[in-house]
């Protein structure tokens, strides 16, 4: 093997390159964000939520709860549907959600379903958050599915987006 095939199969040059086309964190809640601002655009409470696998989004959804006259249709229960439906499996290991708000029971039940490895909101919910602002169903120490959790990323933006959707209907 010649030294420029041996820097081709080089790890840690590959590493390098993967972080250069990797979907970053605040760029993939930027796309959250904007999944957010589409569904105040439709009337709904504007949440919205990407899954990143491998370092490439494979999944959006956004709050739609009124226009499907469906209660589970939050916008992490949506891309988690169609993130399973994309790697078609119901297990989500090796998978990020971005969030733009911390996650209800629901949701955060959901993503222990899946087997989420990473969870990633932008603001914290203190009326509903089950990421340990109310309830603390995400890592809870008696179920057996951890993840990696992580919080604040455009958090600011996404709060911001709420606080005004609700002024205006105020
Ligand atoms: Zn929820």
């Amino acid at each position: 093997m010649g030294i420029g095939r041996a820097a081709l199969y080089d790890p840690a040059a590959a590493g390098r390159a993967s972080i250069v086309t990797m979907t970053g964190d605040h760029e993939a809640m930027q796309e959250s964000l904007a999944e957010a601002h589409l569904a105040a655009e439709a009337g709904e409470v504007p949440i919205g939520a990407v899954v990143v696998h491998e370092g490439a989004i494979i999944a959006r959804g956004q709050n739609r709860t009124l226009r499907d006259n469906d209660p589970t249709a939050h916008a992490e229960m949506v891309a988690l549907r169609a993130a399973a439906a994309a790697l078609d499996n119901h297990r989500l290991g090796g998978c990020t959600l971005l969030v733009t708000l911390e996650p209800c029971a629901m949701c955060a039940g959901a993503m222990i379903h899946a087997r989420i490895d990473r969870l990633v909101y932008a603001a914290s919910d203190p009326k509903a958050g089950a990421a340990g602002s109310v309830l603390a169903v995400i890592n809870h120490p008696r179920l057996n599915h951890q993840m990696q959790v992580e919080q604040g990323t455009l958090g600011e933006e996404a709060g911001e987006l709420l606080r005004s959707f609700f002024r205006e209907r105020r």
